[in-house]
This record gives C-alpha cells, structure tokens and sequence, in this order.
C-alpha cells in the first residue's frame, strides 16, 4: 500500500465489510452516550421506545427517530444558555462557539469541546491530504472567518498536515490578492463565488493574471454548490491555472465529503460519519447509484452537541464509480444536487437552480454572472434569466442567445424572459450568491 496517498491508511482502504462493522459499533456508542447525558435525545428517543441495547443491526438504525434543524431550534431555547438540552457535556467543557450561516432561518448554535474541535481538524486534514496538500504548501484563506466554523476547520486541518497558514480577513480582496503574489501562496480555500471574483478583480484592478502571475496551484471550495458543476469549476481552473477540489460540510454536521486528487466526485468519510439516502417520499433507503435521495447523516465522534441521523434535506446519489486512488469510502456524484426545500415548482416543472448555472457558466460568451427570478403574473408562473455578455461579444449576441435557449431547454425545460445586461452591471458577491429570486408568494 502506498501510504503517502492517504492522511489515514487504514481507515480509508478498509473493506467494506470492516468499515460498517466499525459504523455500527461507532453508532451504538453516540447513541448511548445521547441517550445517557443529553435531555433532549433521552426524551425523543424513549418516546420511541428504543435504548442503547436495541441498536444491533443497520436496520435497528433505520428505526432511530431522525432530527431536523427545526427541532434544534426549539431545544435551543431551553436550559442551559444558548445551547439547550441536546447539550451532553456540562457547559464549561465547551470551548468552541460556532453558529450556522442562518440562509434558511434562525441560525442553530453549535457547541464543541476541545476534542470535539480537534476531531473537527482532523476530518478536515483527510480533505486536505487527498487534494494534496502537504507541509510545504503555504496556504492562504482569504476571509475573515467570524464565528462560521467551515474555514476555521480548514485552517486547523491544514496546520495538523504541516502546512503554513495564513489568514488573510481584514484586508480587502486587492490586498489579498497583492499578499497572495508577495508570499508566492500555493493553495487557497474559498466559496466558488469568490474564487471568480477574485479572479475578475486581478485581471480588472490589477492587471495581474491569476493563472500566469500568482503559484496557486490548488484551491479548495466549499459553501455553494459550484465546485461539483463541471462549467464552474472549468471557469475557476482557467482562471488561476490551479486545480479546483469541493468539499461539502456543514456546520451542525462536520466536514464530512471530499473530492480526491482523481476528482471522480466526492468521498463520504465514512470512517467518521454514517450516510444514509432515503426516498423524499417514501422514505425508503436507497443503496443503489443512480437514484437521488435526502440524506440522512450521523457523525459519528461528535460529543458536545451529536448530531445522530440529521435530516439534512440534502439531496444527493451514490456514484456508481470506484475512485482510482484506492479509497474505500464510497463516492457521491455531483455533489450536493440541491436541498429538498430549494428545488421548486416553476410552470408545474421541478427545477433545481443549479442546472441554470450550468448553463449560463457553460456558455463563455457570457460572465461568471447571472440572475434568476421567479415571479407570477395572475395564475402562471414567470421565469426571467438575466445574464451579462464579455465585452466584444456583442455583434454575436443573436448566436448566443439562440445557444442559450437550446441549452435551457434542454437541461430545465423551460422557456426563459431573457436579458442581456452591460458587462458589470448584475450585482457581485463577495462570499455566498444569491442568484436565484422566488418571488412568488407561497402558500
Ligand atoms: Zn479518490
């Protein structure tokens, strides 16, 4: 075996046979430990009439009543302060306040303790040891990470490998990219929106050419879906000559996917979380690739605030693929496709947003820009794309647009109000976008 290929050698090759009698006994143990010192868990769970000793079989799981953010929310406001009675360990054995980003409502707060928190940089030196990072990378985050825990993971994660980090918040993004130029940084971590922004703002403000003037030769993203869009990631890749890698974690979850060097999709980590897919309707568990499903996940080391079969409304499929670097933990492909509760009804047609930015990043006529609204004009549904042409692109613009709609047509069937806007002008992101407008009132 070559061991320099894996962060954890043992854990990441293990049959799989192995590894879910590994998941099992893991999930036996957090449940009991729930169960055992968390109010709110020992409620949910003797209200369905299962103890720690009922936990055998995966499908002994299946059984464990699942948890929503909803449901956070409202334990959250209970004792103790702030955390509430999910809590399992005594308040002063916290050392880590996170919280969630709050796009989809009151934000949930996540509590950790310091091992916790190191369990947190371990996961995330896996991610970063399969994209290659190493102890001579200089790696440099450019944002101010706040109380979000995703780049505080990363930076964390990146030191345990050896790596010198920087951490580049405060300055604004000319500055960082200055920074970047002057340290000769090798890799970077940032949303998807970002890494193209600054890329524009190089080329623009600087006249610096990300790809021939600066060394970053790996980027990491996370926190929007573009890493796993093919167009995207081909636009970041051109843009700064690097390799582009997506992870997908979340803050009351953990750093829990990662794509490889091979890029073949994402890895489960499955040495540290329990993935399950069911049916959005029937709820049924789906094994088999080819079939998207809503993820139900475990992490399966967490202690503080454990998170034991989240609904997390992401919707994803097992790839039908084998990675070639030699990991066991099995892939998903295209990453996360959409939220259960973010795939809407347009026209009586079901559309996941991310199909329109395949579209619109596919076409390289137009920028890394676009806008989606969604409105209703009496009864009918109405759908408006607005996109930005690279200057000089004009006198093509009936070619393009004809390429447009061919494209959407395919991909979402649906027809679109078209509008081309002045090269600049559709509103910018630093960190994540907000390109898809519903508007319509909802029921
Ligand atoms: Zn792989």
């Amino acid at each position: 075996m070559d061991v320099e290929r894996y962060w954890n050698p043992i854990l990441e090759t293990l049959p799989r046979e192995k590894r879910e009698r590994l998941q099992l006994k893991k999930f036996h143990n957090i449940f009991k430990w729930a169960y055992e010192h968390s109010k709110f868990y020992h409620e949910l769970y003797s209200a369905a009439g299962i103890e720690p000793g009922d936990i055998r079989t995966f499908d002994d799981i299946r059984k464990v009543p699942k948890v929503e953010k909803s449901m956070m929310r409202v334990a959250q406001g209970k004792d103790p302060y702030p955390y509430g009675d999910m809590l399992c360990v005594p308040l002063e054995k916290v050392t880590e306040y996170h919280q969630t980003s709050g796009t989809t409502g009151q934000p949930v707060y996540q509590p950790d303790t310091w091992q916790d928190w190191d369990w947190f940089a371990e996961a995330w030196a896996y991610i970063l040891y399969a994209q290659g990072y190493r102890d001579y990378d200089r790696v440099f985050l450019p944002f101010g990470y706040n109380i979000f825990i995703a780049f505080w993971g990363a930076h964390y994660g990146a030191e345990k490998l050896g790596c010198e980090v920087i951490p580049g918040g405060v300055l604004n993004t000319e500055a960082r990219i200055l920074k970047m130029q002057e340290l000769r940084a090798t890799a970077m971590m940032a949303t998807p929106t970002y890494v193209l922004g600054m890329a524009d703002t190089a080329r623009r403000k600087l006249g610096i050419d990300p790809a021939r003037d600066l060394q970053i030769r790996r980027i990491t993203v996370a926190g929007e879906p573009g890493g796993s869009i093919p167009a995207t990631k081909k636009r970041m890749e051109e843009a700064w000559g690097a390799k582009v890698y997506d992870h997908i974690g979340a803050t009351e979850i953990g750093a829990w996917s990662y794509e490889c060097t091979h890029q073949a999709g994402l890895h489960v980590n499955e040495g540290l979380f329990l993935v399950e897919i069911e049916d959005v309707n029937t709820g049924e568990l789906i094994t088999a690739p080819g079939k998207r499903g809503k993820m139900v996940i475990t992490a399966l080391d967490r202690m503080a605030q454990p998170c034991i079969r989240f609904d997390s409304k992401d919707i994803i499929e097992w790839s039908p693929d084998e990675c070639e670097c030699g990991r066991t933990f099995r892939l998903i492909k295209g990453g996360v496709i959409g939220r259960a509760d973010d795939i809407v009804k347009v026209k009586g047609v079901l559309l996941a947003p991310t199909s329109i930015e395949e579209v619109v990043r596919s076409i390289l006529e137009l920028s890394d820009e676009y806008e989606v609204l969604v409105t209703k004009k009496g009864d009918i549904d109405d759908i408006t794309l607005k996109v930005e042409l690279i200057p000089g692109q004009e006198s093509n613009i009936d070619a393009i647009k004809a390429k447009l709609v061919d494209q959407l047509r395919i991909k979402t069937n649906l027809g679109y109000n078209l509008e081309f806007h002045e090269y600049g002008t559709l509103p910018r992101y630093d960190v994540k976008a907000k390109r898809f407008k519903d508007l319509r009132h909802r029921e």
